[in-house]
């Protein structure tokens, strides 16, 4: 494709996606440009009810694999195409169906939880699946006494342990961005910025220290509950320990009041593949097309299901 404008292409995406009934959909940490064309922005719970929600024929899901395949599990009667179908995410691909099958063969009885950061296959093999807005309810949901292996992210998991208290075996994977914000990271924010309010993602490395739940000043939250946050409080600066490019739509919806990110480099790679010039290809070929085989999608349904059904 030669050197098209921004608007060109802007404009060029719309027509497109009103001619074939098609509706965007996309994750937070994508680059601004498809932040703002999209329609529909969310996290990784909100995009999946989305999915579930919308009439269009097909589906333009701006995110990684794991979260086109979960939409194409959700809604197998649309098309699921994505702008790059090499935007995979290590997180996802730290486990797979033989790993669950070992801890089942040692706990028999146990109930897998897996974080929707997973690939459909581990998804088939789990019990329910959760995201990092709801995991503390999914997992409360569980009756008391039963032994959890939460996957595949040892940092969400440890946060959801410390908070409930349950017996929970814990997968040692994790996210390469989130990885890096470990307890000395947000101690120095909180000393850098005394007056702002820290808001943690629970993938973050620190989720499971004590010592960062007691801060008066730390919150933590899934990307939307980041916004809500910031939209119900009266203070004016916000530390953000996530993906930086959540601090876009921050700045949009809050454009008087400042947003720190915890270091410069906390960009997710594989996200950044997707870009308009993709967006537009993606459109015009209605490829690449992701799709769930039937089996397999029958069963990675039923955890989905399963969280989307706790209240
Ligand atoms: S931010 Fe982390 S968990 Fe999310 S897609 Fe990127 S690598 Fe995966």
């Amino acid at each position: 494709m030669g050197e098209i404008s921004i608007e060109t292409l802007k404009g060029e995406i719309n027509r497109l996606k009103k001619e074939k009934n098609a509706v965007i959909l996309a994750h937070y940490y994508n680059r601004p440009e498809i932040q703002d064309i999209c329609d529909y922005l969310g996290d990784s719970l909100g995009l999946s009810q989305e999915a579930g929600r919308t009439d269009a024929k097909i589906i333009l899901f701006c995110g990684v694999n794991f979260m086109a395949e979960t939409a194409s599990i959700i809604s197998p009667d649309k098309k699921v195409i994505v702008p790059d179908n090499r935007a995979g995410c290590s997180l996802a691909e730290s486990i797979n169906g033989d790993d669950i099958c070992k801890w089942r063969e040692q706990n028999p009885e146990g109930v897998v939880v897996s974080y929707v950061n997973t690939t459909a296959e581990t998804k088939a093999f789990s019990d329910i699946c959760c995201t990092s807005a709801n995991a503390l309810k999914v997992v409360e949901s569980i009756p008391e006494g039963k032994k959890i292996l939460f996957v595949p992210d040892k940092n969400l998991g440890a946060y959801i342990k410390l908070k409930t208290g349950r017996d929970i075996d814990l997968w040692e994977g994790d996210c390469c961005v989130h990885e890096r914000f470990d307890t000395k990271t947000v101690m120095e924010m909180v000393k850098n910025y005394p007056m702002a309010d820290i808001l943690i993602h629970p993938e973050s490395n620190c989720s499971g220290d004590p010592a960062i739940h007691k801060l008066p000043q730390a919150y933590f939250y899934s990307t939307s509950g980041m916004l809500s946050h910031v939209k119900n409080s009266s203070k004016n600066q916000f530390v953000i320990i996530t993906e930086m490019e959540i601090i876009h739509q921050l700045k949009k919806e809050n454009p008087n009041r400042e947003f720190i990110p915890a270091g410069s480099r906390a960009l997710c790679g594989q996200m950044k593949k997707n870009t308009l010039e993709k967006v537009l290809l993606a459109l015009q070929n209605e490829a690449p097309e992701i799709r769930v085989p039937d089996e397999l999608r029958e069963r990675a349904w039923l955890p989905i299901k399963r969280m989307l059904e706790v209240k």
